[in-house]
Parts: C-alpha cells; sequence; structure tokens
C-alpha cells in the first residue's frame, strides 16, 4: 500500500465500513448484511492497526474485546442518580399516582399531561457516558448512587455504539440484556459441564456483565436497550422525543412503546402488550409510565428514592404450587425471628425457587399454613417471592402446626414477643431473640455495617473468619486493623491483606445518613436516616435528641422515635458509638438544606383556598423549611386555613406564631 495517509484514510474508512455493518446487522436486524464480509473488513483493519499502531483509536470496532482481564471492577459515581421507580400492581394503584400528580400540578401544568409508555425490560440497568462522541466510560446501576465501571465488558456489546455524532457530554441509560433463547443454550451448555444455572436471564445477563474477564461477556451475546438521555439537552422536550434521538443517535430501542393522552389510553397499552408478553425476545415484567412533558418532569421531581414522574406497572404475580417441606426460623440482626418456608425447587414467572417468606407469625396464623401443606406460592418480578394460601382441602392429617421456637435456633436466647407497628395501623406480634450477645445478630449486624459502609472486599466469609481468629469482636474493631493482623492468617496473602486494610481506611469518612444507617437500630431504614440526619443535622445532636424532637420529623411515627431514641440511651451503644470515632471513623455533618425558611417548622390546618396542603408544603421545603404534623413548643408556625383543627387551639396556647393563608403566602413570597 501506498504511503502512511494513504493509509490513515484506508484504515479510516474500514472503521466506518466495519461500524456500518455492524450497526445495520445488529441494531436493525438488518439480513442483507452477511457475517463474511464484516469479517473480511474486521481482518484488514485488524492488521493494518497492527502494523500502524500510530494510527489506533479508542473507539475503533477492533477494540470491543481488547480489554485485560481485571482484578476487580473499579466504582465510580453517577453523574446523576439512577433512581428505582415505584411499582403499581393493578389500575387503582396507576390512578392513586395520578392523583398525587394531580394535586401538585396547577391547571395549567395539568392541562399538559400526557404519559409515555414503554415495556420495561428485565435485564440490568446500565448508564453509558459519551464525550466528544466516543464512549468513555459505562457502568451498573449499584446502589444508584455508586455503580461499577464495566466499560470494557460493554464495549463487547455490539448494539452499543463507540461513537455518536452528537459531540456533547451525554449519558445515556438503557437496560443490558439476554435473549431468552441465549439464556437457554447457556444453561444447557452449563448443565453438561456442571456449572451452576442461571434462574433467569436477568440474573444470566447480571452474570456476563459482571465477568472479570471481557471475552467471557463477549461470549454471552448480550443486546442493550436504550431508553432514556440522563443529560439535559434543551431542544428535547419530551420523553417520547429523547426515545427519537437516541434511536437517531444509532441505539436500539425496544418497539413497544406509545404515547398516551391519559391513563385509559395507558391501560389499552398495558392490555395489548400483555398479549404479546410470552413471544418477545426478552423477558419483560411490566411497562414504565413516565410523564411525558419534561418540564412537568422536572417540577414533580422525587420523593425518597423514587421519582414522583415515573412508575412501573408489574404485570399479576405468577404463582405455582409446592409442598411445604419445612419452615425454617432466620434471625435477622435486630434480633427478629423470621418463619421462611422451604420446599421442593419449583419455577415461579422464570425463577427457580426453594423458599418464599412467611413473613411472620400472624400471617402463619393468618394464612393456617401446616409443615406438610401444599401451598401457593407466588412471585412479582422482583418482590421475593412469598406463600399465599395453604390448599385445606388437600390435607390428609399428617400436617403439623409450626411453633415459634422458645429459644432462638443460632445462640439459644430466649426468645421475647414485641408488638410492633403504629397503633393505628394493624400492629403484629413480632419475635425476637432477646440476647444482646447473640451470634446471629451480631454477624447479620456486622454485614450490615459493612455493606452501608461500603466496605466491599470485606464479605460475610472474611467477618467469619476475623470474628473466629479473634481479630474482631465488632464492626468497630474493622477500623483498628494492621495489615499484620490479617496476613499472618492462613490462605491470607501480603497482597489481599493490604486491599482489605486499603478498602477499610478508604472508607472509613461516611456521611451522616450512612452512619447512621450503618447502625442498624430496629425500623430504621435508609430513607429514616436520611430523615434524621437532615433534621439534627449532627451526630451529637441526633444522640442527644429528646424523644419529642425525633417526634417532631414528619416521617417518623412514635413506635420508630422510640426505637432511635431508646437505641441511643444504650450503655452499650453509646460505647459502640465512641469507639467507632476512636478507631478513626469520620462522620460528615450533613448539609442542612439553606434557604430563607430554613430551621424553621411549620404546622399546616385547615384548608387553604389557593393552594392544595401538598404544594403548600412543597413550598416550604422548597425554601428549607420543614412541616410537621404536630404542633409543639418547637414550631415556628402555625398555618391556620378554613376550618381549622384542635392545632390552631394548642399552638394558641403554646404561645406559637400563627399564619393564616395571606401572611403564609407574603412569607413564601
Ligand atoms: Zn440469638
Amino acid at each position: 500500500m501506498g504511503n502512511t495517509s494513504e493509509i490513515k484514510t484506508r484504515i479510516e474508512k474500514l472503521r466506518q465500513q466495519v461500524d456500518d455493518l455492524r450497526y445495520r446487522y445488529h441494531v436493525l436486524n438488518d439480513p442483507k448484511v452477511t457475517d463474511e464480509v464484516y469479517e473480511d473488513l474486521t481482518k484488514e483493519l485488524i492488521a493494518l492497526e497492527h502494523q500502524y499502531p500510530q494510527f489506533m483509536s479508542a473507539d475503533s470496532p477492533t477494540q470491543r474485546v481488547g480489554g485485560k482481564v481485571l482484578d476487580k471492577f473499579q466504582k465510580v459515581k453517577h453523574p446523576l442518580p439512577m433512581l428505582s421507580l415505584n411499582n403499581a400492581f393493578s389500575e387503582e394503584e396507576l390512578k392513586a399516582w395520578e392523583k398525587r400528580i394531580l394535586k401538585l400540578l396547577t391547571n395549567n401544568q395539568q392541562d399538559k399531561l400526557e404519559y409515555f409508555c414503554e415495556v420495561k425490560l428485565d435485564g440490568l440497568s446500565i448508564s453509558l457516558e459519551y464525550e466528544n462522541g466516543i464512549f468513555v466510560r459505562g457502568s451498573t446501576r449499584g446502589d444508584g448512587i455508586f455503580g461499577e465501571d464495566v466499560t470494557q465488558n460493554l464495549k463487547t456489546i455490539q448494539t452499543i455504539p463507540l461513537s455518536i455524532v452528537d459531540k456533547r457530554r451525554i449519558e445515556i441509560r438503557g437496560e443490558c440484556v439476554m435473549l431468552k433463547s441465549v439464556w437457554e443454550k447457556l444453561n444447557k451448555q452449563n448443565q453438561k459441564e456442571g456449572k451452576p444455572l442461571f434462574a433467569n436471564p436477568r440474573n444470566a445477563a447480571a452474570g456476563s456483565i459482571r465477568q472479570l474477564d471481557p471475552k467471557i461477556s463477549a461470549s454471552r451475546k448480550l443486546d442493550f436497550f436504550a431508553w432514556d438521555i440522563a443529560t439535559n439537552l434543551p431542544e428535547l422536550k419530551t420523553h417520547q422525543a429523547k426515545h427519537a434521538y437516541v434511536k437517531r443517535l444509532g441505539f436500539k430501542v425496544d418497539e413497544y412503546q406509545k404515547k398516551c393522552v391519559d391513563l385509559s389510553e395507558v391501560f389499552n397499552f398495558i392490555q395489548e402488550t400483555e398479549k404479546v408478553r410470552e413471544k418477545l425476545a426478552f423477558g419483560m415484567d411490566g411497562i414504565v409510565i413516565n410523564v411525558n412533558d419534561l418540564n412537568l418532569y422536572q417540577f414533580l421531581g422525587v420523593v425518597g428514592k423514587a421519582p414522583r414522574y415515573a412508575i412501573a406497572f408489574k404485570y399479576p404475580a405468577e404463582q405455582a404450587t409446592t409442598i411445604l417441606k419445612e419452615i425454617k426460623v432466620n434471625v435477622g440482626r435486630t434480633g427478629a425471628l423470621t418463619p421462611l418456608a422451604v420446599f421442593e425447587p419449583t419455577f415461579v414467572a422464570g425463577s427457580k425457587i426453594s423458599k418464599a417468606t412467611l413473613h411472620n407469625m400472624d400471617q402463619i396464623q393468618k394464612l393456617d399454613v401446616r409443615i406438610g401443606d401444599t401451598v401457593v406460592i407466588q412471585k412479582a418480578g422482583d418482590v421475593i417471592p412469598e406463600v399465599v394460601e395453604a390448599l385445606v382441602k388437600l390435607r390428609n392429617g399428617k400436617e403439623k402446626k409450626f411453633v415459634m421456637p422458645s429459644k432462638c435456633p443460632v445462640c439459644g436466647g430466649l426468645v421475647e414477643k414485641r408488638q410492633i407497628g403504629e397503633k393505628s395501623k394493624e400492629s403484629s406480634t413480632a419475635y425476637f431473640c432477646a440476647n444482646p450477645k447473640c451470634t446471629a445478630k451480631n454477624r447479620r449486624g456486622m454485614q450490615h455495617f459493612v455493606n452501608a459502609f461500603e466496605i466491599m472486599s470485606v464479605g460475610p466469609q472474611i467477618l467469619d473468619r476475623f470474628k473466629e481468629d479473634g481479630l474482631i469482636s465488632d464492626a468497630a474493631d474493622l477500623f483498628a486493623l494492621k495489615q499484620e493482623d490479617i496476613s499472618g492468617l492462613e490462605r491470607f496473602g501480603e497482597k489481599s491483606a493490604e486491599n482489605i486494610i486499603r478498602s477499610i481506611q478508604e472508607h472509613s469518612k461516611v456521611t451522616l445518613s450512612r452512619f447512621i444507617y450503618a447502625l442498624g437500630i430496629l425500623h430504621v431504614g435508609e430513607q429514616t436516616s436520611e430523615d434524621l440526619a437532615q433534621h439534627f443535622g449532627s451526630l451529637k445532636k441526633i444522640m442527644e435528641a429528646k424523644l419529642e424532637n425525633i417526634n417532631e420529623i414528619e416521617n417518623i411515627g412514635p413506635v420508630i422515635a422510640k426505637s432511635i431514641y431508646d437505641w441511643f440511651k444504650q450503655k452499650e451503644n453509646i460505647r459502640f458509638v465512641k469507639k467507632l470515632l476512636d478507631n478513626g471513623v469520620k462522620v460528615e455533618t450533613a448539609k442542612l438544606s439553606s434557604g430563607k425558611l430554613s430551621g424553621k417548622t411549620f404546622v399546616i390546618t385547615g384548608t387553604l383556598d389557593s393552594l392544595s396542603r401538598e404544594q403548600a408544603k412543597a413550598l416550604i421545603k422548597g425554601l428549607g423549611g420543614r412541616v410537621s404534623e404536630s404542633v409543639s413548643k418547637l414550631t415556628s408556625f402555625v398555618v391556620v386555613g378554613s376550618d381549622p383543627g384542635s392545632k390552631a387551639d394548642k399552638a394558641e396556647k403554646l404561645g406559637v406564631g400563627i399564619l393564616d393563608e395571606k401572611e403564609f403566602l407574603n412569607l413564601v413570597k
């Protein structure tokens, strides 16, 4: 061949040609493209790039399977959190969702409300980042904030373009999926080779993306469908427009999608799609309904971990029958005893399951489930399987009633019966292991702690090992470990000891809400931890909070408040927190929301004329204020509408400031 500039041109043209064939073959499913042509051109390209490495480029189609085998995946922070959607299981729940949205919108906005529906593929959510038109990073959803960098495995997926024409920084989101037929083949192969089987295509896709060797990922023939652009591109005004644009950029988009002007059209789409569901090449478990107008999308925002602007409709659960062999009892980190049904492995909703939760003793009594019964098990989407019915007519008289053990099955400690749940709501009886030193509690508690701190290198087995060898007695001891403590242990080399210590040290600084969550206080999940952090701002303030201060917080009911208050009053817990801090754990103080109402607490009573209560709450929160349900000395203002309740009287008695609607509007204007 001629001079180097001709070679460069040839390489560039080959790349375009190969990429064009890839696009037509994999994205457009164009049968006219033959494998032979594609392979011949690719071979020529590889040879030229090899000979002239100066013309190598990251977006060359030859770079799809070039990556090295990794030791582990890097954790990456998503530019914007990858939220998870709330689920709806019925038309009623969708109507309730719409009602909640309408309450927040003005009449003008309500007129613009339409929906964009798309199939919810049952795969792995993935984020793809492009800079200057080049695919630079791809990551798994992870916990929504942090994911794993799986760029080189994603490059092996033929439906992901390595370059796009838009040169802006763009983040594409979508689903990585495996064809049902590929999954079946893979399982047959694994069965032959005595390897573990994948319960469903989603697990197989997830397992393939999380392979450290990109060659294995490449062999799994994964596919990618784009469903969102996380970057704000001002020219795109609707979710539908985003779909059209990602398609133009060269991504595959699922063809089952529809703009609907109202919920009745949405219901039709859901029913039509259900008819073809089984025939689809990919697994899907529902329909995602998005508010189409992106301005409304922004306006509606996020509550907790889920956005208000979209919801996932899940098709009804699938059920199966099986014989209940045994009821086991699990001991959780709070010491709660959970009965678990054990049965012969059974296929439900595409997954093979052999255990299902029975929730609690009340549930067992309500269903009258006995050991030996033929039971109905149910699985809906990614919800954990449960026992929903005992078929009593099939009994032969040999069935046995289950009795909750009086001693903890793990430590032998005494089992205590407690009433849980808010008084007003349905409360239930729960059983707890009362032994504070219970090994099961302790073990689960430590695992929970390590997960909350995201110390990925310390898994359950390592924790058990450290404990058996006397290196640690609680999670706080982890932070005092030294490399030489570990490297002396059998089966731990210098290298892994170093990794473990580094990973612990790197994760010793956490946000206040993470820290609270890690403590494993009964009833305190991620959202409550966040609420506590936002409200109090510092660990010290939370530890010193009076019960009534905790009760003030809008989303925290009396039972949860008491649980938090009691936890921080116990000496061994205070000692544990102190030990964590002494061993080097750093807790960041929470940024209290700033705004002109920050630090002020409002209570609203009666009906406001010009805005709904939800809108009023949103206004207060938007300006950094807090809204509480009950009036106390700590309340800053009570906003009084027409027909106010007793809260207005109480405010007057306590001398709390009272605002009428006009005064309130002036304040928030
Ligand atoms: Zn126990």
